[in-house]
């Protein structure tokens, strides 16, 4: 009897020891998601900093899917993938656009399943479009995917997780759709596709005062589950309120994902509908600046931070044995010996 008890409680102590880890290393993560990395991309996205570090010095006036910028940014994006020790590819779906840019995060036990933070980072100015700043349309979005491969990295995972910036977002999803296309035809089990499309000016411009100042996530009926771990990872690591529509016409880049199947949502600013009908007044227009007023960058980088929980928690982090607890399960299994021994001698 003493015995069973004895194994319980080794058991037992070994599970709050590894709970304890994993719990300690989904915060750890959220915590290094900071607003001065973000907005160090996002100044480069938007031209406001260089993409080469030295000189002769290169700003992006525009990422338009046709133009030519949108190929420098496409380096640019890669290089950082690079720097982050992920393996990069860049898709070249249609030689006339710019290439989805891809960074593959191996996962340890099950690299089959596969998850996906995305964002598109091709810009439209409803004007020309060789000046597009494009900043929450959508170098916002961008940036996640940017700062959650950074983070992430550092740290392993059982599942493969992949960090993709689509291009042809502008001219009807195009990147993302060829994206998945592929990724169904070649039978890619994606367990979960989270996208990011615009989520700085949470407020309305027409509405004062602002009624529903939260996160919109769109998602359908077969992505419930993941919307499930949305609502929680959120609820547990930011401050933000969160508000979910099962609208399956909700089109940005999670939408292609719906086409062939594979659960996928998207975090926005308001639902497409409101966005459409004129709820940020610089959508589309070279007032899409870092420097516009109505952009709030604290509940951007909230936004952030809980999808990149989000995914640590799906993709499962791989949880390396600390020391510690090592030493702390070897103890327990010597003391547990000697209650053994004890036990036999008696009997
Ligand atoms: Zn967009």
């Amino acid at each position: 009897m003493r015995r069973r008890l004895v194994c319980i409680a080794v058991l037992v102590l070994i599970a709050l020891s590894t709970a304890e880890t994993q719990a300690t290393s989904v915060a750890e993560i959220v915590d290094q998601v900071t607003l001065p990395e973000y907005l160090s991309y996002m100044r480069v996205l938007t031209g406001i900093d260089s993409v080469t570090p030295t000189k002769p010095f290169q700003y992006l006036e525009n990422r338009y899917s046709l133009g030519d910028d949108i190929h420098v940014a496409a380096q640019w994006i890669q290089g950082k993938f690079d720097s982050f020790g992920l393996d990069t590819t860049l898709d070249t779906f249609d030689p006339n656009y710019g290439p989805n840019v891809i960074g593959e995060l191996r996962g340890r036990t099950r690299p089959d399943d596969i998850y996906i933070i995305g964002a598109h980072y091709d810009t439209y100015h409803a004007g020309d479009q060789l000046h597009a700043p494009g900043c929450d349309d959508n170098a916002s979005g961008t940036g996640a995917v940017l700062i959650a491969g950074s983070v992430l990295s550092q740290y392993e995972f059982d599942a493969t997780i992949r960090f993709v910036a689509f291009s042809g977002e502008e001219q009807w999803m195009v990147g993302s759709l060829a994206y998945a296309a592929a990724a169904q035809a070649a039978g890619e089990n994606i367990r979960g596709m989270i996208n990011y499309d615009m989520f700085l000016h949470p407020s309305f411009d027409n509405v004062d005062p602002d009624p529903d100042y939260d996160l919109d996530i769109a998602y359908e009926d077969n992505s419930q589950l993941l919307a499930q771990v949305l609502a929680t990872q959120f609820s547990l690591h930011t401050s933000i309120d969160v508000e979910f529509h099962n609208d399956p016409n909700d089109v940005s880049d999670q939408w292609s994902f719906w086409q062939y199947g594979y659960s996928a949502a998207g975090i926005f600013e308001n639902t497409v509908n409101e966005i459409w009908g004129g709820s940020n007044d610089a959508y589309h227009q070279l007032t899409d600046t870092m420097g516009n007023p109505d952009y709030d960058w604290d509940f951007a980088i909230e936004a952030v931070r809980g999808g990149t929980a989000s995914l640590a928690s799906l993709a499962g982090l791989y949880v390396i044995p600390e020391p510690a607890s090592i030493a702390l399960v070897g103890t327990l299994m010597s003391g547990l010996l000697i209650v053994l021994r004890r036990h036999r001698s008696k009997v």
